[in-house]
């Protein structure tokens, strides 16, 4: 059973072009797991041949991000099917930016089909428009419609009440390095029951405290993990052990 697990990086984007089976090898080397999300069918089908170059410890989620244009269904039904996938996405909605609302939900929707056909889980990326809640509200309307697995709403920035509407639903949710340098997730994270929580970097981006402002890689899960422990009050081995076995038991994955 690996130590910890980062459950949404992007090790696959040209940050890591000069170094990336080196990032990918001290991670794993240090008893760390990653899975790695695609954002579009081009790098989906990137972090599955990556995922595939090794025997343990990578995975993959395929999909393709709210914002992103070029979607095919059959493509990523396709990707899917590989047993290094773990889970649809990212995918979701995204207010923040402009763009088409409706082609949004229309690729969201997709996502879930494929998800319930293949029975994996969903990788989510929801963001609302400026201080307001208005996509975490949509999204769980449509899943409760829609969704027939469950899933994980990635880089919560939700409140307690939005939280508490994902666990109604089965969802877990999950944090990154943001945690170790605001106070403003304490309050949810003590909300949320460590069974309903997962650890990531979301790296290249958000690096956790103190590598703030450099390239973010998964063995930086640590942060994430230990500040997680310190805002629950609990040991730090007890809250790793919970976070890999939730992850595990998310996706599928045997130890
Ligand atoms: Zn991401």
């Amino acid at each position: 059973m690996p130590e910890y697990i980062d459950c949404h990086a992007h090790i696959n984007f040209p940050d890591y072009d000069s170094d990336r089976s080196e990032v990918i090898e001290r991670t794993l080397s240090q008893n760390t797991w990653m899975v790695n999300v695609g954002t579009s069918n081009k790098t989906s089908k990137e972090v599955v041949d990556l995922a595939n170059k090794y025997s343990n410890g990578v995975y993959a989620i395929v999909g393709s991000h709210p914002t992103e244009e070029g979607f095919n269904k059959s493509e990523i039904m396709e990707l899917a099917k590989d047993p290094k996938v773990v889970a649809i996405g990212e995918t979701g909605l995204d207010y923040f930016r402009d763009g088409s609302l409706e082609a949004q939900r229309d690729i969201f929707e997709s996502q879930i089909e494929i998800a319930n056909e293949i029975g994996k889980p969903l990788m989510l990326h929801i963001r609302g428009s400026s201080g307001s809640m208005d996509a975490y509200e949509d999204t769980i309307c449509i899943l409760k419609e829609k969704a027939k697995v469950s899933g994980n709403a990635h880089f919560f920035a939700g409140t307690v009440d939005v939280a508490k509407k994902f666990l109604e639903i089965g969802f877990s949710i999950s944090f990154t390095g943001v945690i170790t340098f605001t106070k403003d997730y304490d309050e949810v994270i003590k909300y949320v029951p460590v069974e309903s929580i997962l650890s990531e970097t979301d790296c290249p981006f958000v690096a956790p405290n103190p590598f703030r402002g450099k390239r973010n890689e998964p063995l930086y899960v640590k942060e994430v993990v230990s500040r997680l422990a310190e805002i629950k009050g609990l040991e730090l081995e007890e809250v790793q052990t919970i976070l890999v076995e939730n992850a595990l038991r998310l996706f599928s994955i045997d130890k």
